[in-house]
């Protein structure tokens, strides 16, 4: 239960003065959730300086300037058409405020003739007058005090313009209330922080546009209460999964022993490595979680797999979950064969399985009939029931969040868990993701794979690209093309995919296909078939194809504008070829010019296939922020704190939390029931649940 202090701050904002049900929707839009408290955490990225207060004659054009003015007349225009205008001045000379479709009334009400009044608003030049259209502010010099003399300015979106979403803002703050201090006195005071009100109403006034700087010392505060409500949360997680008493999972080995056989290759040395690992921690009776990190191609998913049997051989069930449907489909494309020749059946359930084929897979895993299953988010829906789940992998880890890996660690008893992932992140950006975790790495390629050869090469020379995607197509080999996702009309400019998909397709007739994020799974999946199977050789693609799928037979990975990708999803994406024996090459075209940060990141790509060394190399060109905060929708739902500017700060939150559940593992102290507020506050509820009441 939500500790009741918060309610104000979790009323729905609906109760603000001002917002009916189509504000409630855009305010939704802009803060990211329905509650008072989104709207807290929405800080300002601009300001308004309405202190500046010049003349008329000394108005700047283009500036937002207060002025005092005195009321002339009224002109109303004769072609309504034409805008409606009031002319002013002062001792300098002759303002017209401008509207268009102006209500009469009120604009007489507000300035009446003969008045004195201040504007506030944008001067413009026109037609050599000085004018203002659509002053932001209108008052009397009596009301001049309530015209705030700096206003923040917010995020805005369509329907919703910044006066009114200023005054909800306002209402906000009104609501937020003193909460308990959860933070060290000691702490606070060596840093400089005040209380978290302090924080929130600073955070929200800015003076000037240093103050909307992630380094000052308001939004350092609420940040690193976020990160300590993150750490916090992932330790107690932990410290619960751990307390629970897990399966001993120590197989005899027999069905491991047939898949071994069975397997065309040998494991490298740090396959080998990471399954004695996992398997310790299987073994172990506390409840495991461990991260199999790898990059693509390293050969994470057999040993996995053979994870997954150990557990199968102990007569329990296993489970791998994977972001999309194309990956889920890719892993049992792996671990079918692999299944057979351990005589198992391995099942897939993702969203597409329905009716009949879904109940059977529903009632085989509640019987315990079916013990591998391989599939997407649709295994953690409230239906399932597993007979006896006891080894969960999650694939790709960073794509879910903390409640997907809990959810899926529920339909089990005390389900030993390992993630995957091929991203590789500093340690600091881990602890966000993970908290504290044992880790495995492997650092091996598989035996017999060639380098694959990565050239730069500009736009201009795409007749030349495309010269070399005949010539292997020729050969029998087969294509990607990716084109960046055109997700804005900002990216308009960008090549599209369907554009290049046609262009392609007339000069290699019924062998070309297009896969993108807006087509339906089967349709997706159909693509992918074909390409696999090799009835077309050219996929043209969106990045869909990031991760995991494999055709072995693909030699060319054409990457158009390869300046706009980040390192790691270049990475990624070049992992899709080099998977077979044939000689692979990467091809990295781009816009000039090319900005000396760009070039330095594509010449790292073309010098080194090494993952982890990509990653720190985009890291330390890019900034932390650029290369999780976009792209990886699984990153933990981060408000205030930006992993690039409050980098440091992670560390120490992350002590701060494991010295807290040292002395107080149930937060039951009088700062154990404060952070539990901060627990709630950042909606860790999930975390805080684990806790006993009281
Ligand atoms: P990842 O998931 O790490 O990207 P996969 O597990 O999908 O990599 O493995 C990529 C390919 O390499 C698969 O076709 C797999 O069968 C193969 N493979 C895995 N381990 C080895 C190995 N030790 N030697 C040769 N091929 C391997
Ligand atoms: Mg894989």
């Amino acid at each position: 239960m939500r500790p009741p202090i918060l309610n104000p701050l979790f009323a729905s904002a609906t109760g603000l003065p001002g917002v009916g049900p189509r504000i409630a929707k855009l305010i939704q839009k802009v803060a990211g959730g329905p509650h008072v408290v989104d709207l807290l955490w929405r800080l300002p990225t601009g300001i308004i300086d309405r202190r500046f207060a010049p003349k008329i004659a000394e108005a700047p054009e283009g500036r937002i300037a207060t002025i005092t003015v005195m009321v002339d007349r009224h002109e109303r225009p004769r072609n309504p058409r034409l805008p409606y205008k009031v002319h002013t001045y002062d001792e300098t000379g002759p303002l017209d405020l401008v509207f268009f479709r102006a209500h009469e009334d009120y604009l007489k009400r507000s300035l009446p003739p003969g008045e004195t009044r201040v504007v506030s608003g944008k001067v413009e030049i026109y037609n050599g007058l000085a004018q203002m259209t659509h002053p932001d502010r209108i008052v009397t010099a009596a009301e001049l005090a309530t015209l705030k003399a700096v206003e923040p300015v917010y995020p805005l979106t369509t329907g919703l313009t910044l006066k009114p979403l200023g005054k909800i803002m306002r209402a906000a703050l009104d609501r937020a209330i003193a909460l308990p201090e959860w933070d060290d006195p000691a702490w606070l005071k060596a840093r400089g922080w005040t209380s978290w009100l302090e924080a929130v109403r600073t955070a929200h006034a800015p003076e000037s546009e240093a103050d909307l700087a992630p380094g000052t010392s308001a939004r350092q505060r609420l940040a690193y209460d976020e990160l300590l409500a993150n750490q916090l949360a992932l330790a107690l997680v932990r410290a619960n999964q751990r307390a629970a008493p897990g399966h001993r999972l120590k197989g005899d080995g027999r069905l491991r022993r047939k898949v071994m056989d069975a397997l065309p290759f040998d494991l490298t040395g740090s396959q080998q490595q990471a399954g004695a690992e996992i398997a310790t921690d299987m073994a172990a009776p506390e409840r495991m979680l461990r991260l199999l990190q790898g990059d693509v191609g390293s050969g994470k998913t057999v040993v996995a797999f053979l994870a997954m049997l150990n557990a199968v051989e102990c007569g329990a069930q296993a489970a791998l979950m994977a972001p999309t449907e194309i990956l889920a489909r890719q892993h049992l494309a792996t671990i079918e064969p692999l299944a057979r020749s351990a005589g198992l059946n391995a099942v897939l359930l993702t969203g597409r399985e329905k009716g009949k084929a879904r109940d059977a897979v529903l009632s085989g895993l509640a019987s315990g009939e079916i013990q591998i299953v391989i599939g997407t988010h649709a295994l953690i829906q409230d239906d399932i029931a597993f007979h006896d789940l006891a080894f969960a992998v999650i694939d790709e880890q960073h794509r879910f969040g903390v409640q997907e890996r809990l959810k899926l660690a529920r339909k089990g008893a005390s389900v030993d868990m390992l993630v995957m992932t091929a991203t590789p992140i500093p340690r600091t950006l881990m602890m966000t993701f993970y908290g504290d975790l044992d880790a495995s790495r492997l650092t091996e390629k598989p035996a017999g794979r060639l380098k694959i050869d990565t050239r730069t090469v500009p736009l201009a020379r795409l007749d030349e690209v495309i010269e070399g995607v005949s010539r292997a197509v020729a050969r029998g080999e087969r294509v990607y093309w990716v084109c960046p996702l055109v997700e804005e009309s900002e990216l308009i400019d960008l090549a599209d995919a369907t554009e290049r998909h046609s262009a392609l397709a007339k000069r290699f007739p019924g062998r070309t296909g297009l896969l993108h994020g807006r087509m339906k799974g089967a349709e997706k999946d159909a693509t992918m078939a074909k390409f696999a199977a090799g009835e077309i050789d050219i996929l043209v693609a969106t990045t869909v194809i990031e991760v995991g799928v494999d055709v072995p037979e693909a030699t060319v990975m054409v990457i158009e504008h390869a300046e706009r990708f980040g390192l790691a999803q270049l990475h990624q994406l070049r992992g899709r070829v080099g998977r077979g024996e044939r000689q692979s090459a990467c091809l990295l075209l781009y816009a000039t010019p090319l900005g000396e940060t760009a070039r330095a990141r594509l010449r790292i790509m073309r010098d080194t296939d090494d993952g982890f060394r990509i990653a720190e190399e985009d890291l330390r060109l890019r900034g932390a922020g650029e290369v999780l905060g976009t792209r990886q929708s699984g990153m933990p739902d981060f408000r205030i704190a930006d992993l690039a500017a409050h980098a440091e700060l992670i560390a120490a939150a992350s002590d701060d939390a494991r010295l807290i559940l040292a002395r107080d593992p149930e937060l039951s102290s009088p700062r154990g029931q404060a952070l539990r507020v901060l627990l709630y506050l950042f909606e860790r509820d999930v975390a805080a649940r684990t806790l006993r009441s009281g």
